[in-house]
This record gives C-alpha cells, structure tokens and sequence, in this order.
C-alpha cells in the first residue's frame, strides 16, 4: 500500500451520497488505506482477499461496498449480502457500524449468532432485511429451516476467516458458501494467511484482487531517534491512561493522534477538563482557526495538540517531544508518518501508542514492518504517579536552593518554627504544602493492568456459535479436553440451570477481554456452575471484566477456581 495518494478523499471513491454524508458525520476524514484498496474493485464487483487486521478500518472496507450494492438492487429480494463472522460480538460490532454507515439509506441489518432465541431472529428475517451478519452456525441453521433466503445473495463476506477456522467452522461455512448463487461477489478478510485461507479462497473466490497491508518499509536516510513504547488498556481506561502516561512523561509540547474529528473534539474537552492545556486541530476547521491554534502552541499557551492524521498533515512544530497515537494508527505507513515529527535534529523523540486489546496484533504488524521494536509497558500506577509528582516536587526544592536568592525572607519562619520543633519537620510541612499547591491530589482511580497473550494454541476444532443443533456434542469435547500448560481454571457461579452454555462464556470472555476465543481451554459445565480454562498471563483480566459484565442477563461470580491443580 501507497501513501502517495494520500490525498484521496472518500469522495474520489464513487460512494453514494448518503454514504459520504455519514461518512462525514461519523467524523472520517479519509480512508484508509485498505480501504483505498478495497473500496473501488468491490464497487465494481470484483472478489476481493484481504489481509487485515482489527484497527485498519476493514469493516468498513466492506461494509460500504454492501450498502452500495443493496440500493442497486430490486427491493423485497431477500437478504442481498450474508456477512459471516466468528463471534457474536463482531455479529454486533459489524451490524452497528453498518447501520451508522446506511442510516441514511434505510439499510436493514440483522446480525443473528447463538445465544440470542431464534424466535426474535425468525420475526425480524420475515419482516424482511437487506444484510444479515452471522455467525456459521447460526447461520446454517436458519438455512436449514428455510428462513434465511439465500437466493438473492449478491455478497457474501467472510470477515475474521482464520478465526472461524480456528473456531471449527470449516464446514459450516463450505455448506454455506454451496448454498449460494453461483455469480455471487465474495469477499475475505482474515488477519493471517494459512494454507487453509488460500485452499478456501481458491475453492470459492474468483480471479480475486488481493491485498494486503503490509509493505516493507523503505528506509530512506537516517530514521529518527525515537523511543517507541505502547501501553494495552481497554476504551473505557484509555482517557485515564493518557492522562498517567502524560503526567509521568510530562512532555513539553506533546501531538495526539485520534481517528476522527469527533474523538479530536471530545478528547480535547476531556482533557481540558482533567486540567491540560490541550488544543484541538481537524480538517472540519478554517485555515483561521488552525493558524490560532499553532500560535497556542508556538507560545506555550497549550502544550498539547489533539489532531487527526489530515489536520495535522504538514505541519511543522519544533518544539515536540513526544507523539501519542490514542488509537493504533490504521497502517504502519500512518505509524511512521507520526511518529517522524519527532527525534528529528539529533534529539530524541518519543513516540507512545494506546492500544486496545484487540487491536494488539495490529500493533506486531506495525513492529515487524516497520523492523522497529515497540516496548509494552505498563500504564503507571498510581504508587508511580505519586513517586513522579514527589520527584518533581524535590527537583523544584533543588532548584529554588540553588537559583533563588531571595531565600532570606523566610528566614523568620523557619527559626521561629525551629524553636519549638525540629527542623526536620519543619521542612516536611514545608515541603508538603508546596507539594499540595502543585494541584497534585491523589484521587485516581487504578487502571487495571492487562497482561500480554500466550503463544496462541491452536483448538480442537471444537466450534462455539451455539445453534441448538450442535451445542451438545460440542460442549462434551471441550469438557474432556485436557488441561493445557500456561492456563489458570475459572470458576463462573453459574451454570446448566441458568441456561450458560459454552458459547455464553466464550462470547462473554472474547467480547470483553483481549483472550480471543480460541485461547479459551476447556470448558466444563455443572448444574450451578462452570469451570473455563484461561490463559494464565490473561486471568486477572477476565476476572475484573466478568465481573463487570453480565453473562445471559445476570450478575455472576466469577473467581480462580479453588481445586485448581495446575
Ligand atoms: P476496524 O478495523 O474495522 O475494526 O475499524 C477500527 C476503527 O476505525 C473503528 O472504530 C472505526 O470506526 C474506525 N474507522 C474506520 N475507518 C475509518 C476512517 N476512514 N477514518 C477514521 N476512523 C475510521
């Protein structure tokens, strides 16, 4: 992939109108690369394999073509694109951001998986729908009732194929795929290309484009001196953690990368509001405005610019130290973009990304394309922020003895005070209220640390979509299964009675943590409760995120379990 042709906007794309619109109310400024990509061959029918991860922006690679298509169609035809997932989370993930991208357009979409009743599914299929995004499972079963009407497919997606693969949906998606009108388009996306993707995308793709994110970077001169680190917490801590990371880094003039111009705005209140002096700068704003904006910076009236990749295209600011990518960039190429603002002139840059759980893979593609080597670290603990604060509060002590010369005055205070304590406490009163005065409270709240993913074992096979048809004798195999190295038993207070099914546990773990089902050891099910192999290095995060969650509608306990062997 190019970024020369940077510039290409959206609207260069030939999307409908009412795509573009919601396009730009949602806050996109442009494409991204792979959907530069995908985009205009999908528009003109061509099958398509792709290699992309979460965070690139795939979903809306194919999401927008599939709008596309559905207004070219007769209406009432049925169900005009099938788009298979792994889990039911993405079902949920995949049908939200259709329905953002075709508000405009009336789009139908459905997602159905397992674990929701049929019956709801069965009354919104006969109301008729214009996408249905499935998991196989599901999915072959409402093909085997005559619900789901396969006859006037004209897309069929498979989103995340390696995972559904893992997942044991092999054959699942083989009965679906015959199913389907011969002339049909087909799209795949999977994050890694094992012979079994390549078998599976010649046995159904035709004359497909490919693609592929990953282009070597070339090195051109001296790269900079960058220190490039990365911190994995979850959306819901990623305000918190900026705020730690840039108390502890406290970077002279520091530039925030966000997605969209919506995030911009609002990370800029956000920090505003936390007390930063932070500026926002997007495409949406008049050359007036932007030149407001740098003047701010320029003169240290802010020190923090939050800015999308377009806005800040170009710019020039000498003064930056450090570059904070708030979400992984969409690309390696962006990634290098923004983090070669700084560590130019011989001095050391440094370059921090935030990266959700999910998107950690996104951030290996970054390292090894870029051959540069990003260190996780941990999010700086409270216990670390208070060191730092005290550390700065004596480095300003230090400095006051030896610059100010004005010392004298307070001469008076002192030796009255030493007449009654000792002068040890008097200075740690002293150093105290001056430590306090720097506004440095300690009303944090701690952000839960999220260990990094084992080796990725490969399963048994053993699928989880839960179609009632094949729980069963899925559910016995994953109960036998051996315990594995590496893994810590769970146990979850709910089980048979509740109605909890393997697939309710994988789905809760895998859409609330950064475990990805196939992670995910033996399950075992009893009448009251459940016992789920997790990753060891991963237990205290489904832990905290179970806990917070709910598992079929209901508040469960969940701690390690006791008997535990291993
Ligand atoms: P995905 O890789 O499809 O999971 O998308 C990752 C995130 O990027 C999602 O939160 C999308 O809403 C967002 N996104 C996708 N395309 C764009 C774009 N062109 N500009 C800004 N954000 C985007």
């Amino acid at each position: 992939m190019n970024v020369t042709d940077e510039a290409m906007s959206f609207a260069d794309l030939a999307l409908r109108p009412e795509l573009l619109r919601a396009l730009g109310d949602l806050g996109y400024e442009e494409p991204t690369p792979i959907q530069r990509e995908a985009i205009p061959p999908l528009l003109e029918g061509r099958d398509l394999l792709g290699q992309a991860a979460t965070g690139t922006g795939k979903t809306a690679a194919f999401a927008l073509p599939v709008l596309q298509r559905m207004s070219e169609r007769e209406p009432e035809s049925g169900p005009v694109a099938l788009i298979l997932v792994p889990t039911r989370e993405l079902a949920v993930q995949v049908s939200e951001a259709m329905h953002r991208y075709g508000k405009d357009m009336g789009a139908r979409v459905l997602p159905i998986y397992g674990g929701q009743p049929i019956g709801r599914q069965l009354r919104a299929l006969e109301r008729g729908v214009d996408v249905v995004v499935a998991t196989p499972g599901r999915a072959l079963d409402h093909i085997g009732r005559g619900t789901l009407s396969m006859s006037g497919l004209r897309m069929v997606v498979l989103d995340e194929a390696d995972e559904m693969l893992d997942m044991g949906f092999a054959d699942d998606i083989e009965t679906i795929l015959q199913d389907t009108p011969e002339d049909r388009q087909t799209v795949l996306f999977s994050a890694t290309m094992p012979p079994r993707i390549d078998g599976m995308a010649r046995r159904h793709l035709t004359d497909p484009v490919r693609i592929k994110i990953e282009h070597e970077q070339a090195t051109t001169g001296e790269s900079p001196r960058v220190r490039q680190s990365a911190y994995i917490v979850s959306r819901s801590h990623k305000p918190a953690a900026l705020g730690r990371v840039l108390d502890v880094e406290s970077p002279a003039a520091a530039i925030v990368f966000c997605r969209t111009r919506d995030e911009v705005d609002s990370l800029t209140e956000t920090l505003n509001g936390r007390g930063y002096r932070a500026e926002a700068l997007h495409g949406g704003m008049g050359q007036e405005q932007r030149d407001r904006v740098m003047g701010r910076l320029r003169t240290g009236t802010a020190d923090l610019l939050v800015a999308t990749d377009v806005a800040a295209r170009g710019l020039d600011i000498e003064q930056l130290t450090h570059v904070i990518n708030y979400d992984v960039p969409s690309a390696p190429e962006s990634y290098v973009h923004r983090i070669g603002r700084v560590g130019r002139a011989g001095r050391e840059g440094v370059a921090i990304t935030l990266a959700e759980p999910r998107e950690h893979r996104m951030l290996k593609t970054i390292e090894r394309v870029t051959r540069s080597r990003i260190e996780i670290e941990k999010v700086p603990t409270i216990a670390d922020l208070l060191a730092r604060r005290l550390e700065l509060t004596r480095a300003a002590i230090h400095e006051s003895i030896l610059e100010d010369d004005d010392l004298d005055r307070f001469r008076v205070v002192v030796e009255t005070l030493a007449d009654e304590f000792d002068v040890m406490e008097v200075a740690l009163a002293a150093v105290k209220l001056a430590h306090e005065s720097t506004g440095a409270a300690a009303d944090e709240e701690e952000i839960p640390e999220i260990a990094l993913s084992p080796t990725r074992g490969r399963r048994d096979g053993a699928g989880r979509d839960g179609g009632g048809r094949d729980a069963g004798p899925r559910e016995e195999r994953r109960g036998r299964g051996p315990s594995r190295g590496g893994m810590a038993r769970l146990f979850v207070g709910a089980g048979r009675s509740a109605r909890i099914r393997p697939q309710d546990l994988v789905g809760a773990i895998a859409g609330e943590t950064r475990v990805s089902g196939r992670d995910i050891g033996a399950i075992e099910i009893a009448d009251r409760f459940s016992l789920v192999e997790v990753p060891e290095a991963a237990v205290q995060e489904v832990i905290d995120a179970l806990r917070r969650t709910t598992i079929k509608g209901r508040k469960v306990t969940i701690r390690r379990d006791r008997d535990a062997s291993y």
